[in-house]
């Protein structure tokens, strides 16, 4: 039989200190009954990435850490954002696991969905998604507007998993090459397709956060959305040359005809035609900057190679020696 593989699961939180207690033995449970089952080696951990969490979340972290040497933790500098979270828990895991699961840590993702991902992984598979088969718990807006989005990145040549979200299964292999993908800018959904192994889905049922309250309002969805569409697709550029080919060629025509009519003499009644001309062509144009402007914006930032996440601390470096001590007991 083959060596039973080490799984980290990766846990961003952010001000979670409501949650954390009550989902964190949950983790713990799945772990236990995984290795238990044969699946997973019993060395395997439940990795907190506390992302710079203004409440007592990494204060729990840290108390968990000391429970159980199944729970560690590291702690970003300051608070960077969902994203950035998950990949410094990834990026930390690569070395030291053959599998890891990204999950969210309020409850809202079927913890047993995880059976079946490590099963995928067994028949084969390096990456596995977990997909939403259902939204009743979301609002019918949060619901709507997630879909639309989905079937927007699409449409725009971004390859996206249809509802599916950053709970996912992804083997160290998989990762020692996702790490090349120095971009700043991260989407990891969109991106992990973009390297490519045997992959899958995993079908489950989404319920509602067991505590606390979402960190996303519809602004930070729509960062999100806007940021993963121009992070992994130049075809808004191409949409706004083909427009600008066509209102160019619009513009000829109206140039054409306002001649003609200042020769026949018309000129003083066309003045309200061309405020319309001007305004539309004016807005198009500002739009079309914008959308330019978010990509040489972002060509910047990516030069600047900053780095994507900064661990400040890490439990087991503070209970290492605790343990040990355990041990020799
Ligand atoms: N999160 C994070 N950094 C942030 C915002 C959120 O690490 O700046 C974490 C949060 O703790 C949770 C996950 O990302 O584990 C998803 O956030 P949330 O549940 O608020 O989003 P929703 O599920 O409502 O989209
Ligand atoms: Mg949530």
């Amino acid at each position: 039989m083959a060596p039973r593989p080490i799984l980290w699961m990766v846990i961003p939180c952010y001000n979670e200190e409501q949650v954390l207690p009550i989902t964190a033995p949950l983790f713990l449970n799945k772990l236990n009954e995984l290795a238990q089952k044969g699946r997973i080696s019993e060395n395997s951990r439940v990795l907190f990435v506390n992302d710079g969490s203004k409440d007592k979340t990494w204060q729990i972290i840290c108390d968990l850490a000391k429970q159980d040497q199944h729970y560690i933790g590291i702690c970003q500098s300051r608070n960077r954002g969902h994203q950035n979270a998950v990949l410094a828990g990834l990026m930390e895991a690569r070395d030291k696991c053959d599998i890891t699961i990204s999950i969210d840590c309020d409850g809202q993702d079927d913890i047993n969905a995880m059976d079946q991902m490590v099963e995928e992984y067994w028949n084969g598979c390096e990456v596995v998604y977990g997909v939403r088969s259902k939204r009743d718990t979301d609002t019918w807006f949060k619901r709507t507007t997630a879909e639309g989005f989905y079937k927007l990145m699409n449409a725009l040549g971004a390859e996206v998993v249809f509802n599916h979200a950053d709970y996912r299964l992804v083997s160290s292999r998989v990762l020692q090459h996702f790490a090349d993908y120095e971009e700043v800018n991260i989407f990891l959904r969109g991106m992990f397709p973009l390297v490519g192994f045997q992959s899958t889905s995993v079908y489950y049922e989404r319920s509602e956060r067991l505590a606390g309250k979402s960190h996303y309002p519809l602004k930070k969805m729509l960062a999100l959305a806007f940021n993963g569409i121009t992070s992994l697709s130049v075809k808004p550029i191409n949409m706004i040359a083909g427009w600008g080919v066509i209102f160019s060629i619009v513009g000829i025509l109206i140039a054409i005809w306002a001649i003609i009519e200042a020769i026949l003499g018309n000129t003083v009644a066309g003045w309200a035609s061309i405020i319309c001309v001007i305004c539309l062509l004016g807005g198009i144009q500002l739009i079309s900057l914008g959308i330019i402007g978010q990509y040489i914006g972002k060509t910047y930032l990516e030069t600047k190679h900053r780095p994507r996440y900064i661990i400040s601390e890490r439990t087991w470096e503070e209970n290492q020696r605790h343990w040990i001590e355990e041990e020799k007991r």
